[in-house]
């Protein structure tokens, strides 16, 4: 049901069944800017961005296209590696992982972003009464891996009202949960943790504390959790009451899982 031109730098529209049209750009470059602030990257990569992820294996091994990327820690273009630089930059921040969002919400999507994830993918499970997951985005590349992620849920406030959550798991220095805060970043603050813990997360039969930390006009938490950052970002501020209870957390990379879950409409929180 689907066409497509392979000739080098060939650009087809494909259609799908379902209706989703992907552009597709067919060139053997290597990276290449666009724009400044695209990059064509190779598709098993490339399936973490750009528009409708997802399609047959056959067509995706061959694909590349283009993909937005920007920094973690503030959200602006994302640099491409260039002759000076093997990383990819941001203006204000220097060497970053570019971030990007999941496109495909669905379990081929999620798929994707598990295969090349160094950091837990942490969803929390069973999910809060009447909650959907909005999004996933990944920092990182296909040299260095996914060094943060964040997944986005959606759902009733307990206290009345829409909420949205975000739960971060990034490494040191990564920047995304701090910047999901609100927060300059990248880390919690060099007087992190100051005080008993606020909150808890229970994983494999562990509990983790979790510290409040001051973030503008939502609840912010976060702590260390098999020796990454984690962040759980709430809004509006009062939804932090989710945390009440201890929170049981689930690392979608672990084997033998069979969540079904169910999907949302994108969060408009979702960074990327
Ligand atoms: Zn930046």
């Amino acid at each position: 049901m689907s066409m497509r031109d392979t000739r080098p730098g060939a650009t087809r529209r494909v259609w799908r069944p379902h209706g989703w049209e992907l552009r597709l750009r067919w060139a053997w470059a290597e990276h290449r800017s666009v724009d400044g602030r695209a990059k064509i990257v190779p598709w098993d990569a490339g399936r973490l961005g750009g528009r409708g992820a997802g399609g047959s294996r056959g067509r995706n091994r061959e694909g590349v296209r283009i993909v937005s990327l920007s920094c973690p820690r503030c959200g602006s273009a994302a640099l491409p590696p260039s002759a000076w630089s093997s990383s990819w930059r941001c203006a204000k921040h220097g060497d970053i992982y570019p971030l990007r969002q999941v496109q495909s919400l669905s379990p081929e999507g999620l798929a994707g972003l598990l295969r090349n994830a160094v950091v837990p993918v942490m969803l929390p499970w069973p999910l809060p009464d009447g909650w959907l997951v909005t999004g996933f985005a990944a920092a990182g590349d296909e040299r260095s891996g996914t060094r943060a992620c964040a997944v986005a849920l959606s759902g009733p406030n307990p206290v009345g009202g829409p909420g949205e959550m975000l739960v971060i798991c990034e490494e040191l220095g990564v920047g995304l949960g701090a910047n999901c805060a609100g927060l300059e970043g990248p880390d919690p603050g060099a007087d992190f943790p100051a005080g008993l813990p606020d909150a808890q997360v229970e994983f494999g039969n562990h509990e983790f504390p979790l510290w409040h930390v001051d973030a503008p006009g939502r609840a912010a938490f976060v702590g260390e959790v098999m020796g990454t950052w984690l962040w759980v970002v709430l809004w509006p501020d009062t939804a932090g009451t989710l945390l009440v209870e201890p929170m049981a957390l689930r690392d979608l990379r672990d084997p033998g899982q069979d969540l079904d879950l169910p999907f949302g409409a994108r969060s408009p929180r979702l960074p990327g």
